[in-house]
């Protein structure tokens, strides 16, 4: 009977060993035991060295997005002329190794906080490789940044204007700045995570933009760069950033008679698949159509086609990561209100929303396979489901999952890479998991798990031994 809960994407008749090679890491494969397999280390391993749950990135696969996001845009810019800087939007996945990663591959980094800066800095990334971002710099932070020789800071109010210039001239320096405008475009994506609609925090509107680099010109301590976007995130379409370049060129052409406009930052947000549901563009055509666009519009406003820049960050840490987590227990719910054969497979494991908030926050959707053995068993359609004391503490809305899933079973999640570890929390007291990445057979932990100690020494009424 067919179960009336599983949705038109999901196959009840799934191969539940397969790993669909648009969502899981370039390395996952199964080996004989048909334990999941990542970077050539199994996961069973991988939970034995370092606990349950635990993240874990595909060093090899992320190496080789950045270069595939870099040829994508290189290529496309040098077909119009011009020159592209890419800057991997750190808050997606950051630790100094991360830092490595990325500036080898010849990326600069985008930081938002004086923390990012901080990790960025500490894994050896020079001030020429930074971009600083945000709406509420502090002055700390524009001080540590300018003495940092960032290449740019983004400016997104006209507070900081000022902010920066005497920051600038008070280190006897001149600091390249760029100008996020709100283009008010639209792009299909969920609210939280579109940046660019008219009533929202991010940048200025395009009517008050000349005004303000009029402003930024007249500080002989600020160098003006040129105008920045970035229009939302998990963005599967071109047509947003075509609609937002444009608006952006026709503000840019107009400033170039008050001085130069060397730049053009388009920013981020290119979409990936976290399920069978999802189809993306692939980055190439992303690249190719947006840079096209520019260099049209270009031609129509008679102006040179201005040096680009792009920040992607989800596009390259998303699929190469992975969440495994332990099944703790299962429940069958059947959901009579939904008609005959309606029923849920509730399956809890040792994390959730603390490891990935994405679901609660943004109604995000994943899928899930079994790590640890081979299954002949058919498919149960299944919720993963966390260990928080909330009802939306969900990992996998949807799956189909064996029907002989049991207790202490390894349970991946695939394309975690971006935005889980840098959005986990305590909550409940819950230690976070290690991040650990593999490549050739080897794994190396990357930031260790932490431990209830490491909870309770912040704790300053804590007393070791004692309690009254
Ligand atoms: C978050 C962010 C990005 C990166 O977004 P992705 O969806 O991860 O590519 C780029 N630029 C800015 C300003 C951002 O805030």
């Amino acid at each position: 009977m067919k179960n009336p809960l599983v949705p038109s994407w999901l196959s009840e008749n799934k191969d539940l060993e397969a790993l669909d090679a648009a969502i899981w890491p370039a390395t996952a494969q199964r080996n004989d035991r048909g334990e999941l397999e990542i970077g050539g280390v199994s996961a069973p391993e991988l939970v034995r060295q370092y606990g349950s749950p635990l993240y874990v990135v595909d060093q090899s696969d992320f190496e080789s997005r950045l270069a595939e996001v870099r040829d994508a845009f290189e290529s496309a810019a040098a077909k119009a002329g011009t020159s592209v800087k890419l800057y991997y939007a750190s808050k997606a996945l950051l630790t100094t190794d991360v830092a490595r990663w990325v500036v080898s591959a010849g990326y600069a980094i985008d930081v938002s906080t004086g923390g990012e800066l901080a990790v960025a800095l500490a894994g050896g990334t020079e001030g020429e490789r930074l971009g600083l971002h945000g709406n509420n710099k502090s002055l700390v932070e524009i001080g540590r940044a300018v003495s940092a020789d960032v290449s740019a800071i983004v400016i997104d109010s006209e507070i900081e204007i000022e902010r920066i210039a005497s920051i600038a001239g008070a280190q006897d320096k001149i600091q390249p700045v760029r100008l996020r405008v709100n283009s008010g475009v639209h792009a299909s994506t969920h609210e939280y995570l579109a940046t660019a609609r008219e009533d929202q925090k991010f940048g200025i509107a395009l009517d008050d933009v000349p005004q303000m680099v009029e402003k930024i010109r007249s500080h002989s301590h600020l160098r003006f760069l040129g105008l920045h976007s970035h229009i939302g995130s998990q963005i599967f379409a071109v047509e947003g950033f075509v609609a937002a370049a444009e608006k952006l060129l026709e503000v840019h052409a107009r400033l170039l008679a008050g001085g130069e406009v060397p730049e053009l930052n388009l920013g981020g947000g290119f979409g990936i698949r976290y399920t069978a549901a999802d189809e993306p563009m692939p980055i190439a055509e992303f690249a190719r159509e947006i840079v096209s666009a520019v260099s049209k519009k270009c031609a129509a406003l008679s102006i040179a086609v201005p040096k680009l820049a792009f920040e992607p960050g989800r596009i390259i840490a998303g699929p190469a990561g992975v969440t495994l987590y332990s099944v703790g227990t299962t429940k069958d719910v059947v959901i009579a209100e939904s008609g005959e054969g309606a029923s849920r497979r509730y399956v809890s494991v040792d994390g959730g929303m603390s490891d990935n908030i994405r679901p609660a926050l943004y109604g995000a959707e994943y899928s899930a396979a079994i790590a640890s053995r081979t299954t002949n068993s058919s498919g149960v359609l299944s919720r993963v489901v966390g260990k928080h004391c909330e009802s939306g503490d969900i990992v996998v809305r949807h799956e189909m999952l064996p029907e002989d899933l049991a207790v202490n079973d390894l349970l991946a999640v695939p394309a975690t890479g971006a935005y889980c570890y840098s959005l986990s929390s305590n909550y409940n007291f819950l230690p976070r998991p290690a991040l650990v990445a593999v490549k050739d057979g080897k794994a190396r932990a990357l930031v260790r798990a932490e431990s209830e100690q490491d909870l309770l020494e912040r704790d300053l009424g804590y007393q070791p031994g004692g309690g009254d």
